[in-house]
């Protein structure tokens, strides 16, 4: 090394370019390993981190194992043989141990344990231990070879018996790369002040700790501040893009408090919430600024979306734009253009060309079902601007749709709706001025985890329900005898002058089937359960007038139960229905449960739910009885905590596969458990890029982003 080269400390880019190939022990065959399960490089290697870390001294005894209770414990290997039991199969038992006792170990088909588990090796088993000839035996335990590590916590690595690789290799590589790195140090992209204010270790010594801890408080620790890494950057990433958008694009200044938006308050029979007049502000406040509004409304069911939405589209009509609404399906869209109709009814905009001064405001359905000469007509009334708010699917963003000047999107998002999406919406306004996008999440998401997916917005909580709700009862029916309770149910309420909702199975694979099987059920409730009452049938494949007529019947209190598929999952709003019967609603999620449980409970009596599923042949063994998502929305109707619960059970895979790419950084991060770190690594990449927008002053992070995130996603960063 020459001697001018300065000891800077070595960048995450650095420890990338050195290959594992340089490391003690590393040859051919364990480079070719390594390769297979994606470790090329020393970075690869030391942010491999432990699944799992055995304090020798603490836990894991013989003598503490209970019969049923899953268990770590960490043993020598006495004796292991082999011998063929019954049906052929192979069979290795183990007699394993420690100071404290001794465990018997079994495993059925997996012959090559006698060679692995040689008498005086040192290994961690993870399982169940059962009740077997009057002594504790585990069957099938995961077994981690720990070698001759030392030390009083033990790393355990992810390890693969195909590529061949073992904990303890691992770790000594680990141990070896770490040593190397003593010269140097690593670079620390955060700030010492940062660090100090919010606890965290530094780097260098998270990643030693990470591996090697002395204590599990010091594990504990340095995966805080590694996770906190993980969360910066992508929030740092998320900050730059929020405000890359908010510079280089010009939004119009539109008017706020006009004539347009106070003439529909004045016309609703009812008080804006406290929460409506709140977001309401938050919106208009965007609005009025001359960047674009790019804000994630978030609000549960039945909180009164809609109403935010008009308003904001209102805005811009009143400054002489236009409003777009734009929705997932062509159902929604429809759904939402009824509701926007009677929320508009008799609103007028004024019109220089018009006798009087004023025309009627127009509302249109753009959808790819609205075809020929109307589509034709609604598309010269976007492109005049005689159209004042559009209401439709994709087909509003598609090539050919020209606006005269759009001034707010909203996007009903559901979860369906990308960044990209986002970015053609942008795209339609008229190339001076970009529009206000609001995006509306019916269902809504946990708050870090919506930092994280909707990172780049801002985000309104409408967290304050109507007034003259009463609470929704739900009960969950399994097998006939109950549903029969839930029949029982619909009768006395229609009996008692209410209406009725029955959703049919959810068949995802395939609209027509799910038509087929609503038709079914229709048939049979028509002859049988709900024989003598007024039910109708709802479909998406119905004819939209046919939709309408039948809505609006139910409506008038002409139909006593509505039996539909999910195309009531939005925008259905009769406060005298009171119950809603779910069929297999185990074929739901929680989201969408929740959503359908909306469109009950909306007005002054009592309203129940009822989710049906249909009998277990036999339970399971080993299986928890019932539904977790059954259960929890038995338990809430709490959109918020449901939301949490759904993220619990299906994990934050789902939720990210939605959002960008580039989110597969969260190696230790948890949007569930570190919820705090989330909150905390937004603000402070807040901080640091508002301080300095292009990084300037933080060419360590700059360059972590660049190595870690592509160019594709991330322009902005890869400019200059
Ligand atoms: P969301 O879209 O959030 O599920 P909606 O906008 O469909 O909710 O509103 C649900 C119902 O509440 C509708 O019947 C609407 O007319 C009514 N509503 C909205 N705001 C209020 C309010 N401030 N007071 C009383 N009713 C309201
Ligand atoms: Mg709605």
């Amino acid at each position: 090394m020459s001697a001018l080269t300065p000891l800077t400390p070595l960048t995450l880019r650095e420890l990338s370019a050195i290959g594992v190939d340089r490391l003690k022990g590393v040859g051919e065959k364990k480079l070719a390993s390594l390769r297979e399960v994606g470790i090329a490089s020393v970075l690869d290697l030391l942010t491999t981190y432990p699944r799992r870390w055995v304090d020798r001294t603490n836990e894991c005894r013989v003598s503490d194992l209970q019969a049923g209770v899953e268990s770590l414990v960490l043993v020598t290997v006495r004796s292991a043989t082999k011998r063929v039991g019954r049906n052929r199969r192979t069979i290795v038992e183990a007699l394993v141990g420690d100071g404290s006792g001794r465990v018997h170990v079994v495993f059925f088909n997996q012959p090559w344990r006698e060679r692995q588990l040689q008498e005086g090796l040192q290994v961690a088993l993870f399982g169940k231990p059962d009740v077997y000839r009057g002594g504790l035996q585990m069957t099938n335990p995961i077994v981690d070879l720990i070698g001759d590590r030392t030390g009083r916590i033990v790393p355990i690595y992810p390890q693969s018996e195909k590529a061949a690789l073992n904990t303890w290799e691992i770790a000594g590589w680990v141990e070896d790369a770490l040593k190397r790195c003593d010269v140097r140090g690593v670079a620390d992209p955060v700030e010492q002040s940062v660090l100090r204010r919010l606890g965290l270790t530094d780097r260098h010594q998270a990643l030693k700790s990470i591996h090697l801890p002395e204590t599990m408080a010091e594990k504990n620790e340095a995966r805080r501040r590694l996770a906190f890494d993980e969360l910066l950057r992508v929030q740092t990433v998320l900050v730059m893009r929020k405000r890359a958008l908010e510079r280089e694009s010009r939004g119009i200044r539109h008017t706020v408090n006009g004539e347009l938006t106070a003439r529909l308050r004045d016309a609703l029979p009812y008080e804006l919430t406290g929460a409506q007049t709140r977001v309401i502000g938050e919106i208009e406040a965007d609005l009025a600024g001359p960047h674009p509004m790019h804000r994630l409304l978030q609000g549960d069911v039945g909180s009164g979306k809609t109403l935010v939405a008009v308003s904001a589209m209102l805005t811009a009509v009143q400054g002489g734009h236009q409003g777009a609404l734009m929705a997932p399906t062509e159902v929604l869209a429809e759904q939402h253009a009824t509701s926007v109709r009677r929320l508009l009814d008799g609103v007028t905009v004024p019109d220089p060309r018009s006798l009087f001064g004023d025309r009627p405001l127009r509302v249109n359905l753009l959808t790819n079902r609205v075809t020929g000469s109307e589509r034709r007509e609604v598309l010269a009334g976007l492109a005049d601007g005689t159209v004042d708010i559009a209401i439709g699917t994709h087909a509003l963003i598609q090539e050919g749709v020209e606006f005269h000047s759009l001034g707010v999107v909203v996007v009903d998002e559901q979860h369906r709706f990308g960044v990209e999406q986002r970015a053609a919406l942008r795209a339609k306004g008229d190339g001076d001025f970009v529009p206000d996008v609001l995006v509306m999440t019916a269902t809504p998401i946990p708050r870090t985890a919506a930092m994280t997916v909707y990172g780049d917005l801002d985000v309104s909580v409408l967290d304050e329900m109507p007034p003259g709700r009463t609470p929704i009862k739900t009960h969950s029916a399994e097998g006939p005898l109950m549903e029969q309770a839930a029949w029982a149910t619909v009768r006395e309420e229609v009996a008692a002058g209410r209406q009725a909702y029955v959703v049919c199975p959810l068949i995802e694979e395939s609209e027509k089937l799910e038509v087929a099987s609503a038709q079914e059920t229709y048939d049979r409730l028509s002859h049988d359960e709900l024989k003598g009452l007024r039910l109708a049938l709802l479909h998406g494949r119905m004819p939209s007038a046919e939709k309408e007529a039948t809505m609006d019947r139910f409506r008038r209190g002409e139909i006593d139960v509505l039996v539909a598929t999910t195309v009531i999952e939005v925008g259905v709003d009769v406060p005298n229905a009171t119950v809603m019967v779910v069929l297999d609603a185990d074929r739901f999620g929680i989201a969408q449960l929740h959503q359908l449980r909306g469109r009950v409970g909306r007005g002054e009596h009592a309203s129940q739910c009822w989710l049906l599923t249909q009998q277990a042949a036999q339970p399971v063994a080993g299986q928890a009885a019932g539904n977790p998502r059954i259960d929890a929305l038995v338990a809430t109707t709490d959109g918020f905590e449901l939301a949490e619960v759904d993220l619990e059970l299906r994990g934050e895979g789902t939720l990210m596969n939605t959002a960008q790419k580039g989110r597969s950084d969260l190696r230790l991060a948890s949007l569930r458990r570190d919820r705090e770190l989330v909150v905390q690594a937004r603000e402070t990449a807040f901080g640091i890029v508002d301080a300095d927008p292009l990084l300037d002053a933080n060419p360590i992070l700059l360059d972590e982003l660049r190595l870690l995130f592509t160019a594709d996603d991330e322009a902005f960063l890869f400019k200059n």
